[in-house]
């Protein structure tokens, strides 16, 4: 078996593969742990505890002792995530994949055929592989919408901001866009952390897979943590002007603001930072899928099985959706792994039926299987009787 990316889906699927004794070569291009590790869960829970614990200093008096301001550097909190991230490393690393008895290769993959692959070794050359069974778990990275100035003014994103801010102060007027759990999560413990944070949602509310009651508690949280939170606001351009930058925005027309500001009036928004946060679209270029004419609309295609076009070809986690977590990657790779290699003998379909999730703003947000939108709305497309849908 050939497994593509060393993120959650491709560790969990080499792991499987290597416990069973399958001959098994593991691919990765970048850093070993993949997004979770290097960029994603662990530095933004590392973030989010630091935060936690300073919002926790600052009201104490809710545990009987006395509220202190907290006094930190922000390079010190940065220092930690990084040592956070370095502490976990050696569980993705190569050398225990290779311990586990996974031949582990660095650098990129590329289709040459459903059966071939081709490697760019990272330290040069290449190597060809052939193999019965092909796993891609490639993953996702953040999509950079299309607003006029934004390249020009610059941004960070989920991949950048660790690095970035490795050697600096919290930034002073930080601008999140985008509402979703990433953007909910950030902009909650960077405002705990001094900055101060202005979070742009063009949609009715933020977090919006949700219930309605839950996006309307994680705004309420967020502002209490002092989040400036401007749902119903469509991103417009990004600007520099005497050394400044902004953000201009318009009000939608169902905003909470419509009072104050006529209907699309544009707002401008100083920042020092900005974090484009606006959701994570899966790799699907580079590497030869289309040549082999696989389905990538927004995600590659696969039967309930994570079969793609061609039987020996599987996809597992952000490649494929519809859930974009670690945990689900992990549960896919399960039945990449035993459908790749044992699918002549017996196939398993892939079950969503109970996927739990947690947004981590503070206090956290959980949840498991359908929420009450979600069993509405495929209780009206099982065309049940209305009254089924009252919970
Ligand atoms: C800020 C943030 C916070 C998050 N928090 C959580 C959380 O709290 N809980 C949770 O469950 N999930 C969280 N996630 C989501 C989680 O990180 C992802 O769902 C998970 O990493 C997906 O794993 P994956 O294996 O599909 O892909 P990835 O982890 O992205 O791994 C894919 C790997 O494939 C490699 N690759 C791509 N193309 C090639 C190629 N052609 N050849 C070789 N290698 C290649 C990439 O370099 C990458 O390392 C968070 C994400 C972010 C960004």
């Amino acid at each position: 078996m050939i497994v593509i990316g060393a993120g959650a889906g491709g560790l969990v699927t080499s792991y499987i593969a290597a416990t069973v004794r399958a001959k098994v070569t593991l691919i990765e291009a970048g850093e070993m742990g993949g997004d979770c590790l290097n960029y994603g869960c662990v530095p933004s829970k590392a973030l989010i505890k630091s935060a936690k614990v300073a919002e926790q200093m600052r009201h104490a008096e809710r545990y009987g002792l006395e509220n202190t301001p907290p006094e930190f550097s922000f390079k010190n909190v940065m220092t930690r995530i990084h040592k956070v991230i370095a502490d976990i490393a050696p569980n993705d690393s190569v050398e225990r994949y290779t311990d586990l008895g996974v031949e582990v290769l660095k650098g990129y993959a590329k289709f040459i055929d459903p059966w071939t692959v081709e490697i760019a070794l990272n330290d040069g050359g290449t190597q060809t592989l052939t193999a019965r069974s092909i796993v891609i778990a490639t993953g996702a990275r953040p999509f950079i919408p299309d607003l006029p100035g934004l390249e020009e003014t610059g941004y960070v994103t989920s991949d950048t901001i660790w690095n970035k801010f490795a050697e600096l102060e919290a930034p002073k007027k930080l601008v999140v866009l985008g509402g979703g759990p990433i953007g909910s999560e950030l902009a909650q413990a960077f405002a705990r952390l001094g900055s101060d944070v202005t979070q742009i949602e063009r949609g009715a509310r933020l977090m919006k897979k949700e219930d309605v009651e839950v996006s309307e508690f994680a705004q309420k949280v967020l502002v209490e943590s002092g989040v400036n939170v401007l749902t119903s606001h469509q991103a417009i351009r990004c600007e520099a002007r005497d050394g400044k930058k902004f953000i201009i925005v318009e009000a939608q027309d169902d905003s909470t603001v419509k009072q104050d500001h006529q209907n699309k009036q544009e707002i401008a928004i100083e920042y020092d930072e900005l974090l484009c946060a606006v959701g994570r679209r899966a790799r699907l270029e580079g590497y030869g899928l289309e040549d082999l004419g696989i389905e990538t609309e927004r995600t590659i295609d696969t039967d309930d099985y994570l079969e793609t076009l061609y039987p020996n070809i599987y996809a597992a986690g952000d490649v494929v959706g519809p859930y974009q977590f670690t945990h689900v990657a992990s549960h896919q790779a399960w039945y990449a792994a035993v459908n790749g290699l044992f699918g002549h003998l017996k196939k398993f379909k892939v079950d969503y039926r109970v996927i739990p999730w947690t947004t981590f703003i503070d206090p956290e947000v959980a949840r498991v299987g359908l929420n009450e939108q979600e069993a509405i709305e495929k209780a009206s497309t099982l065309k049940l009787p209305a009254t089924t849908l009252k919970i």
